[in-house]
């Protein structure tokens, strides 16, 4: 049906999608959000007041709008507080960028439909999740929560057999378990947090019993490379984030 209509009306199809991009680009500025103050503890009930506005963590300046635009305030700015000359990371642009390209995945993939507004919603919940763990090495509940919310939304309004993706989420979730205590073993110190399990078991609940192989695959893959881009390139020893790679293995496995 949807294909029909986009033949019909050959620019709707650019159109929709960068439509798509948009919302990504700005769910990206709202990860950003989400991945400052939830590690932070900053009040949620500070979004009601004005405490809301977002500022610069430098000056304080408040930001105004054409401080926020995605992707293009940076540019403008080359990567600085317009009121102070602070630097302000890549991660805001990079984490922007990225949703953006998830949206667009999104919107090729399930088009205008009910499950693709939760695939959307879920877009700053899990790209939040990539630049905490990386940060801090912490998934937080509320968001592992949120995911799995989301997953079970997604999961029913697609017509999927909810039971049948429930128990996935357990194999899924209780795989990864055994598989982080059997190396925990081996290694003789913690190898997995809860937060990833509690993260796969979301994951699980949306690609179904029939990705887990590809799943443990291809996220025990980008576990190896963070592991050796944490020890080599960034110099650093001890623990590395696992979340990076299992979030974006279930990204990749959802669009396939
Ligand atoms: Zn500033």
């Amino acid at each position: 049906m949807t294909d029909v209509s986009w033949g019909m009306f050959p620019g709707s199809q650019i159109f929709f999608l960068s439509f798509y991009v948009l919302i990504g680009l700005c769910l990206g500025s709202f990860a950003s959000v989400l991945a400052h103050r939830i590690p932070s503890r900053v009040s949620w009930s500070a979004l009601r007041g004005c405490n809301a506005r977002s500022a610069c963590p430098v000056c304080r300046h408040v930001l105004c709008w054409k401080d926020l635009i995605p992707l293009l305030s940076w540019a403008r700015t080359r990567g600085k507080c317009a009121y102070c000359g602070a630097p302000v990371g890549w991660s805001y642009p990079a984490l922007e960028g990225l949703c953006g390209i998830l949206a667009l995945f999104v919107g090729i993939g399930y088009g205008m439909t009910v499950p693709s507004l939760f695939l959307l919603a879920m877009i700053p919940v899990l790209s939040a999740m990539i630049v905490i763990d990386l940060r801090h090495q912490i998934l937080p509940d509320v968001l592992s929560g949120a995911f799995f919310l989301l997953g079970l939304a997604f999961v029913w309004s697609s017509g999927m057999p909810v039971s049948l993706h429930f128990l996935a989420s357990l194999y899924y979730a209780g795989l990864i378990y055994a598989l982080g205590w059997l190396t925990g073993r081996a290694v003789g110190k913690p190898a997995l947090g809860m937060g990833d399990v509690k993260l796969v078991a979301g994951a699980g609940l949306i690609l179904g019993a029939q990705a887990l192989p590809f799943f443990m695959c291809l996220s025990g893959a980008g576990g190896l490379v963070t592991g050796l881009l944490f020890m080599y390139a960034l110099k650093k020893t001890g623990c590395f984030p696992f979340g990076p790679a299992l979030i974006l293995s279930f990204w990749v496995l959802l669009f396939l």
